[in-house]
Formats: C-alpha cells, sequence, structure tokens
C-alpha cells in the first residue's frame, strides 16, 4: 500500500449533529488507514454568526449570558447525543465548559466599555472552532482513536491584520516541525481548529470568513500532504448557480486559477485565498460532501482538456458600477492612481476595473454596500466630481464572469459570448478581461443576471473543446 499523508477539513453542517461527527470518525479513520491524517475543523454550523453577533450585541453595551448559555447548551447537548465512553463525556463537557467561562467576563467587558476591536473579535470569533476540536478529540479517543485538540494559534503564524490575517508560510513551517510533526511521528492525530491564527507575539488573529479552508491548506502546504480534502455540505464546484440553472453540473477537474476566480465570484465555496499555499506546493485540492457519492471536484494544476472552452458562469449580484468621466482626465497620469488610493484609503474593494483609451472615463465595480461611501469620498476629494469631472454610481447592476483555462488562446471566445448575450437581449454596460485570458468579466442590469447565465450556459459552442492555436 502507498503511504498518503492527508489533510481533512470538516465543516458545515455535518458538524451539527452526532450522525455528522460519526461520518467524520469514520472518515478520518479511513485515511488513516492509509498513512498519517490531520484534521483542521470548522465551528458548528451557525456558531460563528452567534459569536459575532453576541460581540455586536455586547458593543453595543448589552447584556449577552443568555446567548453564551445557549451557546454552552447546545455543545453540551452534542456532547451527550454520541460520545458514547462517559469519562470522555465528561472530560469533553468540562473542557468545553472552561472555554465558554472565559466568554462571559470578556464580553462582559466589551459591553462595559462598548468598545470592540477587530483585535478583540479575533479572539471571540474562533470559540466555535475551540469547542468543535474538544468535542471531536474526546469523541475520537471514545472510539480508540488516539487524537489530541491543537489551537489554530499555536501553528498558524500570521501577520496581524486583524479579522484578514495571511500566514507567514516559513513560521508556520517552524512551528508545524516543532509541535505537530512528533505528535504525528507517535501515531497521535492532531485536530486542529481552523479559521484562527496568531501573531508573532502570540496574539490570536483569523483568516477571514470561510477561513478554516485557508487553515487546511497552509497545514497541507507546510507538512507537504499529498492531498487536502475539504468536506463541505456542497459536493464540488459547479458550473452554474443551480438555483439558476437546473442541469449545473458539477466541475470534476479545475485548476487553481479557475477555482480562485469562482472563489472570488462568490461561490462562497471555498475561501479564495486557501488556493495559494495548495498552488505553491503543487497540493491537490478535493472538494467531497458526505451527503453524495459522486466524486466531487479535484483541484489542481493540469488544466483539463476534456472540458469546455468555458467552465463555468458566475455572478455577483451585490454590486455597484462607478464612473468617473470628464474629458479634463484625459493624458493626465496619476488620475486612475487617484481614484484608486482614495479607494483603498477608504477601505472600498474593487471588484472590477474598466478604462478604455480614449481616457475619458474609468468604470469601476464595488460591493453594494461601499457604493455611497465611494462616490461621497470622490466628490469630496479635490480632483474629482468638482468642475471637470462627473461621478456616477449605477446601483442596479450585477456582474457576470465566464471563467475558464480553455478560453486562453482560443479565438472568437469573447465573440461567441457576446453574441450569445446579444441573442438573449442583454445589454452589457462595462466589460473587462484580465491578460490571464482566464476570465471575462461584464457588468449587465441585476435583473438579467439569470438571463445571461442562461444564455452562456447553453451555449454549446463555449461549453465543448476546442483545438487551441498555440
Ligand atoms: N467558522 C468560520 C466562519 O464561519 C470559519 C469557517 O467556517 O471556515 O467563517
Ligand atoms: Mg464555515
Amino acid at each position: 500500500m502507498v503511504y498518503r499523508a492527508t489533510v481533512e477539513k470538516f465543516g458545515g453542517s455535518i458538524l451539527r449533529n452526532g450522525e455528522g461527527f460519526s461520518k467524520i470518525i469514520n472518515a478520518i479513520k479511513t485515511s488513516h488507514a492509509q498513512g498519517d491524517v490531520i484534521v483542521v475543523l470548522s465551528a458548528v454550523s451557525g456558531v460563528t454568526d452567534r459569536l459575532i453577533s453576541m460581540a455586536k450585541k455586547a458593543e453595543k453595551g448589552s447584556h449577552v449570558e443568555k446567548e453564551i448559555d445557549s451557546l454552552f447548551q447546545d455543545h453540551s447537548q452534542l456532547i451527550n447525543n454520541f460520545i458514547l465512553d462517559s469519562e470522555e463525556r465528561k472530560n469533553a463537557t468540562k473542557t468545553c465548559k472552561d472555554f465558554i467561562e472565559i466568554l462571559y467576563p470578556l464580553l462582559d467587558a466589551v459591553s462595559r466599555l462598548k468598545e470592540l476591536t477587530p483585535r478583540t473579535l479575533d479572539y471571540i470569533a474562533p470559540f466555535g472552532e475551540k469547542l468543535a476540536i474538544q468535542i471531536l478529540t474526546h469523541a475520537l479517543k471514545s472510539a480508540g482513536v488516539a487524537a489530541k485538540a491543537i489551537d489554530g494559534e499555536e501553528v498558524i503564524k500570521t501577520n496581524d491584520n486583524f479579522g484578514n490575517a495571511f500566514p507567514i508560510f516559513y513560521e508556520c513551517q517552524r512551528a508545524f516541525k516543532e509541535k505537530i510533526l512528533p505528535m504525528i511521528k507517535e501515531g497521535i492525530i492532531p485536530v486542529i481548529a481552523g479559521f484562527c491564527g496568531s501573531t508573532m507575539k502570540g496574539i490570536t488573529t483569523t483568516l477571514g470568513r470561510g477561513g478554516s479552508d485557508f487553515t487546511a491548506t497552509t497545514i497541507g502546504a507546510v507538512w507537504p500532504a499529498d492531498e487536502i480534502i475539504l468536506w463541505k455540505d456542497v459536493t464540488g464546484l459547479m458550473s452554474a448557480n443551480p438555483k439558476i440553472i437546473s442541469n449545473a453540473e458539477i466541475l470534476e477537474k479545475v485548476t487553481y486559477a479557475e477555482a480562485a476566480e469562482l472563489a472570488h465570484f462568490g461561490a462562497e465555496v471555498l475561501h479564495p485565498r486557501c488556493l495559494i499555499p495548495a498552488k505553491k506546493k503543487d497540493i491537490p485540492i478535493t472538494i467531497k460532501s458526505f451527503s453524495s457519492s459522486t466524486k466531487g471536484t479535484i483541484i489542481n494544476n493540469k488544466p483539463n482538456e476534456k472540458e469546455g472552452i468555458v467552465k463555468a458562469i458566475v455572478a455577483l449580484e451585490d454590486v455597484a458600477q462607478i464612473t468617473v468621466a470628464g474629458e479634463a482626465m484625459a493624458g493626465v497620469p496619476g488620475v486612475a492612481s487617484e481614484i484608486f488610493k482614495l479607494m483603498a484609503e477608504n477601505l472600498v474593494n474593487i471588484v472590477m476595473i474598466s478604462m478604455g483609451s480614449s481616457e475619458v472615463n474609468v468604470t469601476f465595480v464595488v460591493n453594494l454596500e461601499d457604493g455611497e461611501r465611494a462616490v461621497r469620498v470622490l466628490k469630496r476629494s479635490s480632483n474629482f466630481g468638482r468642475v471637470w469631472t462627473n461621478v456616477e454610481m449605477e446601483d442596479d447592476v450585477g456582474v457576470c464572469a465566464v471563467v475558464g483555462e480553455g478560453m486562453k488562446f482560443t479565438p472568437g471566445v469573447a465573440g461567441k459570448v457576446f453574441s450569445a448575450l446579444g441573442r438573449a437581449g442583454v445589454n452589457i454596460r462595462t466589460i473587462a478581461q484580465g491578460s490571464s485570458e482566464l476570465n471575462i468579466s461584464f457588468v449587465i442590469s441585476r435583473k438579467d443576471i439569470p438571463k445571461a447565465i442562461k444564455a452562456i450556459h447553453d451555449a454549446t459552442y463555449l461549453r465543448t473543446p476546442h483545438k487551441k492555436t498555440k
């Protein structure tokens, strides 16, 4: 038998009940029979949202003891429902209780101070992961499997960008060698809390929402693992949103680059940055679900020649398009940089950019919630929105992206995409294509999104493989 090193990350509603936890234990045992396994867990579903909402309520001065109590009730119910060994059941309840006890004074302090800094929120938000790893570790022990719970802080060393921290690869590698490897050599399965890490000074950070994917791929890359498996509620990445396209298919194989495009486009299946470490070390990621026996999606470096030019068509609905226009802008260096500097300073994330070569307008797309702020900032600045330039926002739009590595070096793809849209009567407001050629994005009326997705998904030419010119 060939030895395999596997990272398995479990998240979503599978963590909600004892039955789900039993499936997790079986999956871990299967992988363990073939080699070594490291487990990464996310919180029981809904728990992170609850913790964040408690913290926000406390910031307004409210008391949240009842919410903390109910969090404990839910976890202890989970423990009682499925940890068989009474000693382990007692231990699990005790450790969870100890963790919960920390939350009472902490959230009380937030409500007294009416202050919630990003740093404090990062300390509170990953408690769900910390409780989940305790439960699984005790359950594994109860099932006769040697396991140890590890807080994310111990291995995932990050910068201090609270709320969206980034792992420092070599520091993670060092911590991994020191803390995790010896455990694996002894045959103990590490069960790591996803989502959180710590700075070099030991202050807790989080990797952004959905960040336990990122924990899993970082661990996979530092080990290095042969495979990273992300168990989710969905079976894999899809060719389109199945709510819009009833015959949307699971994509069997996608490249890291394609998966990143899909993740950025709100597929909500993957943390967008989780692909970075896996790609760096070329470790395949498999997305799977317990609810389906299909293979799921494999993400690696190899383009799948058998699939169509266009792999998927995705959309972002809640966006606004902003146009800064004026003839005074043409030929003036620094205009674009000034616009985007203002956006950066005001924490407005840019989703898409388009500027024609006449240089008289710059159009960009932002998240809907940032739209008004972006316009205000531009209008108030000394350079825009006063005499010579005009700033306008359209908030009834959405962005669609057509994604696929097969578009590279295939002439005529853009033509076919836009004629499919033309036939469907969809008017295109703005277009952008990155030079990587694996994504064509365009802005249309929000109400036209389903029509646009359907038109492209149904276009046989785009969805079948073609010969490349290079
Ligand atoms: N529990 C965290 C969240 O809900 C991290 C994760 O699920 O991956 O964002
Ligand atoms: Mg999650």
